[in-house]
């Protein structure tokens, strides 16, 4: 097997995932998927959404983020994960695919945590509640520190999508400044939530 183990893994309580998502991490970054768990809480409770699910989806969501490209590639492949010619080269891009595949096959997450955790890095139009709070939990959380986070995080808390579009923009003028290409899935989460507010 690619990853995981043969121990019964997809009935865990919190408390026994926790830990066991942790080891998937390069020890760097587990003050991120804490704190982006701690977020996801926050953003669950101040939208009615299922905070046990927000939890699960932020302690795996970047299960696959140490992987290189090769393994990354092979999990693709193992999967039957479909990638675009950009996907094919931007290793950022694949750990949330992959991620999401490890976290339904090894962990048995049920859709709506797989599509957060699928979604968390480029999201997509037509967002679930779910998949909006685990892509700006990704973002906002506490050990983040960017310019313009205060003015984010205050529009994450007043709007969800408010907070969403003004993620989305940030990426997009991140990207393009770093003369990064950005990905098609995230402009079009972009002009999904533009249309619908003048709408
Ligand atoms: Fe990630
Ligand atoms: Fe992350």
């Amino acid at each position: 097997r690619l990853y995981g183990t043969d121990a019964d893994l997809k009935h865990l309580t919190l408390e026994q995932l926790r830990p066991i998502a942790l080891s998937y991490l390069k020890h760097q970054r587990i003050p991120h998927v804490l704190g982006t768990e701690q977020e996801a809480i926050r953003l669950a409770e101040r939208y009615g959404a299922d905070v046990r699910k927000a939890r699960v989806a932020a302690l795996l969501h970047d299960c696959t983020k140490r992987l290189e490209m090769d393994e990354q590639l092979a999990l693709c492949r193992h999967y039957g994960i479909e990638l675009d010619e950009l996907e094919r080269h931007a290793l950022k891009l694949l750990h949330a695919k992959t991620g999401a595949a490890i976290a339904r096959d090894v962990f048995g997450v049920d859709d709506e945590i797989y599509t957060a955790i699928y979604w968390h890095t480029t999201g997509h139009a037509g967002m679930t509640k779910l998949e909006k709070i685990m892509y700006l939990a990704d973002y906002i959380e506490p050990n983040r520190d960017f310019p313009g986070l205060d003015k984010l995080r205050r529009a994450c808390y007043d709007s969800l999508d408010a907070g969403l579009e003004l993620g989305l923009s940030m990426t997009v003028e991140e990207m393009k400044e770093r003369g990064n290409p950005v990905h098609s899935a995230t402009l079009d989460a972009l002009n999904d939530l533009k249309g619908k507010r003048e709408a």
